[in-house]
């Protein structure tokens, strides 16, 4: 296992494998003018399958796949099955919208998938539609019930956004009585593709908290899993959980095992850095394993010891979640 120069062990690799998304989220892209990256500045299956080859070796064992919306990309489901055989990925995961996954939810069961996040703002179709700029509230909740019924782990991912959803919270963590389903409230965070501007953050982790303590004052704070970003909380009898995840106000830099490739292949050892390795020029300048792996090495030897070191080191971030990979 690999640690780096803060004594982390880094063992978790989210990979995105594509910048375009069939939603239009307004706090993650402006409505239009969006440039898409050219296929040929995207790393190939080939390329991705090469790099989480070299990574495994180095001990990254939990790969979960995002974007973008992954499943826009064509060929998703073959690459899939082929990380999962690949030699030291223990854990395969996936994030996705929901708009396109329902019917293939059996296939990711047989393929072993370990879970879905599911990000779903909102249980109303207009606010769904305001939100996301397009009316798939149907199809998410599709998907929803049919990762339900084939017993697939779930999380829910909701940002909480004044103004937006907040009517929701109390809907979505109702979700929790009867359902097995993690939901966890997400502080929003400035990649919203603008540059220009940073979220008043109205509804920070405290704010969250005190609102879901209002609504069950027997709300149970209950044991983290290893690494996680999600401070987890239960109300009693209820089958599921309630995370809240402090993504704006970054408080669990400390445990942080995780690194993004970009679709176009830059590797970020911090959410909030700016890249700090080319990863795609590296491959495409003819790169053996054991140099990629030096440089892998390097990079993880320099990681920002939180995401305010990082976001002091790039300056104000400009960039879209659904490029980083969120
Ligand atoms: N398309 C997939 C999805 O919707 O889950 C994967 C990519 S999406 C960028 C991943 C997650 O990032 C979503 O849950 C989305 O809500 C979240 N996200 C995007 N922009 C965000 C922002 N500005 N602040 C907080 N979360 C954001």
């Amino acid at each position: 296992m690999i640690f780096d120069n803060h004594n982390r062990p880094i063992t978790y690799l989210r990979l995105a494998v594509t910048d375009r998304c069939n939603l239009r989220c307004f706090y993650c892209m402006p409505e239009e003018g969006i440039r898409y990256l050219p296929k040929h500045q995207l790393l190939t299956y080939e390329e991705m399958e090469r790099l989480v080859r070299v990574l495994a070796r180095l001990g990254v064992s939990k790969i979960r796949i995002t974007g973008g919306e992954p499943f826009v990309r064509n060929g998703l489901m073959d690459f899939l099955w082929r990380l999962k055989a690949t030699e030291g990925v223990d854990e395969l995961h996936i994030t996705t919208n929901g708009v396109l996954t329902q019917p293939l939810i059996p296939e990711l069961v047989r393929m072993g998938i370990g879970s879905v996040n599911l990000s779903i703002d909102t249980l109303d179709r207009e606010r769904f539609r305001l939100i996301t700029r397009r009316d798939e509230l149907p199809a998410v909740r599709g998907t929803l019930d049919a990762l339900l019924a084939h017993d697939v782990p779930v999380k829910l991912n909701a940002v909480v956004m004044e103004g937006k959803n907040t009517e929701d919270i109390p809907l979505l963590a109702e979700l929790t009585r009867h359902h097995p389903v993690d939901v966890r409230f997400i502080e929003e965070m400035p990649f919203n593709g603008e540059g220009s501007h940073y979220p008043v953050l109205n509804w920070n982790h405290r704010r969250i908290l005190q609102e879901l303590q209002t609504l069950y004052p027997d709300l149970k704070r209950q044991p983290d899993s290893p690494f996680s970003t999600s401070t987890t909380y239960q109300v009693p009898g209820y089958q599921g959980t309630i995370g809240i995840i402090a993504a704006f106000t970054r408080t669990f830099c400390g445990t942080c095992n995780r690194i993004r490739l970009t679709a176009q292949g830059t590797l970020k050892t911090c959410l909030y850095d700016n890249g700090v390795l080319d990863v795609r020029a590296l491959l495409r300048s003819g790169a053996d394993d054991a140099e990629l792996t030096a440089a892998f090495l390097k990079a993880f030897a320099h990681r920002p010891k939180n995401g305010f070191e990082a976001e002091h080191q790039r300056g104000p971030v400009t960039e879209s979640m659904s490029t980083i990979g969120g």
